[in-house]
């Protein structure tokens, strides 16, 4: 674990960042991107784009690979993450990086500051990370989106996360304050306390355990459940306070699979407290104990942050938190395991255009040199 790797991102110029973001807009529909599409998207006046890319190869923000049936480039780890701490640093969200903190399951966590030197927390999801070699391709029924694609999974992940926590904070739920989203990056408050893994010992057991189980049932009767309730995913103040993070797996308490996990959240927390703490005890809620008295659920579905119920089921199925069905398996039978060119229509060469055109804007009517000082400044 080390500092975020950013310092690459120093030389980068303005026409770098455009054809690094046709890359990404490429990616909408494309496994890997045809270098003349690039071109195309790009739309670079003095032309140039291929010596481009190489040089953004070199830095090891985008790939070029070899297909079975065409050859192109791919947005690496590195490429996604700059993109949004670009967005980041240029909305002034974040004004310095510092080391990684923690590694999750699936995503890094780092330390940050904002414009007042405020140690903020940086989340980047990494979901999907398979090499699309070994993976089946699951694409819909249009054969154009990959329902696999790590850069769809991780932002639909740290959006899904960014709703859900903007609506437990606003309510008074132990959480983080969230404070900024961008692509597959989630800032939010720095937690000041312990993870739960890391507490071996308690003052009053029997009061946090109370806590944990009025939570699991506040969020029930507000519609949620939170679904990876664990000592991974707690963190308690010196205050003996806990904290509750981590919930891009989140679900209503409408849906078929709620009381499975509802349930499993409660028996995760007898259990911990059996092992750690050697404390047990017969009060401990049920599924059909709750009242509804809130609709979180719905209203996470309604923020605007145009996530779909199509997205939902894609993300809980990354998650493990439901089964594949009839439909996706038999997807799966079509095997193809080499990108299929998907031709872009003129239409859709000008829409990414278009969009590349807004990010380059708005980039350059912000102070880019603030955001460039950002990306390189790191805490000490
Ligand atoms: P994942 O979804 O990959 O499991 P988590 O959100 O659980 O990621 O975070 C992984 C680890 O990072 C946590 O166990 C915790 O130690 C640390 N962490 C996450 N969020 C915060 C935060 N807001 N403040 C302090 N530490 C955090
Ligand atoms: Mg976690």
């Amino acid at each position: 674990m080390g500092k975020l790797n950013v310092t690459v991102l120093r030389y980068l110029t303005k026409e770098d960042f455009r054809v690094l973001t046709a890359i990404e807009m490429g990616m909408k529909n494309h496994e890997l991107v045809p270098g003349p599409l690039a071109a195309a998207i790009a739309n670079l006046k003095t032309g140039g784009v291929h010596k481009l890319l190489k040089e953004l190869c070199k830095h090891k923000l985008v790939a070029y690979e070899r297909g079975k049936k065409y050859d192109g480039y791919r947005l690496t780890n590195t490429g996604y993450d700059y993109l949004a701490l670009k967005s980041l640093t240029l909305r002034g969200s974040v004004s310095s990086f510092g080391n990684q903190i923690g590694i999750g399951k699936e995503s890094n966590i780092y330390v940050v500051a904002d414009e007042e030197g405020t140690p903020i927390c940086l989340k980047l999801h990494r979901l999907g990370r398979t090499c699309f070699r070994n993976v089946k391709s699951k694409r819909d029924y249009h054969g154009r989106r990959h329902k696999t694609s790590w850069l769809y999974l991780s932002r639909i992940s740290a959006t899904r996360e960014f709703a859900y926590m903007s609506a437990l904070y606003d309510r008074g739920f132990p959480v983080p304050k969230p404070i900024d989203f961008n692509r597959h990056c989630v800032l939010m408050e720095l937690v000041n306390g312990w993870p739960m893994t890391q507490v071996h010992e308690l003052l009053d057991p029997a009061q946090v355990y109370d806590d944990l189980m009025n939570l699991i049932v506040r969020l029930g009767n507000s519609g949620v459940i939170h679904g990876d309730f664990n000592e991974f995913n707690l963190m308690v103040t010196d205050a003996g306070k806990p904290i509750l993070i981590d919930f891009p797996q989140m679900m209503s308490t409408a849906h078929e699979n709620a009381e499975f996990f509802f349930e499993r959240d409660v028996t995760c927390v007898r259990e911990m407290f059996r092992r750690k703490f050697g404390f047990e005890s017969q009060d401990y809620p049920k599924f059909s104990d709750l009242v509804r008295d809130d609709n979180l659920d719905a209203e996470v579905h309604c923020t605007g942050y145009g996530f779909t119920k199509e997205m939902e089921q894609d993300l809980l199925l990354e998650y493990g938190m439901i089964e594949r069905t009839e439909a996706d398996h038999t997807e799966d039978t079509v095997v193809d395991d080499v990108p299929t060119l998907v031709p872009a229509t003129a239409i859709e060469i000008d829409e990414y255009r278009k969009q590349v055109e807004t990010e380059v804007c708005y980039s350059e009517t912000k102070s880019t040199q603030k955001s460039d000082d950002a990306i390189r400044r790191y805490i000490e």
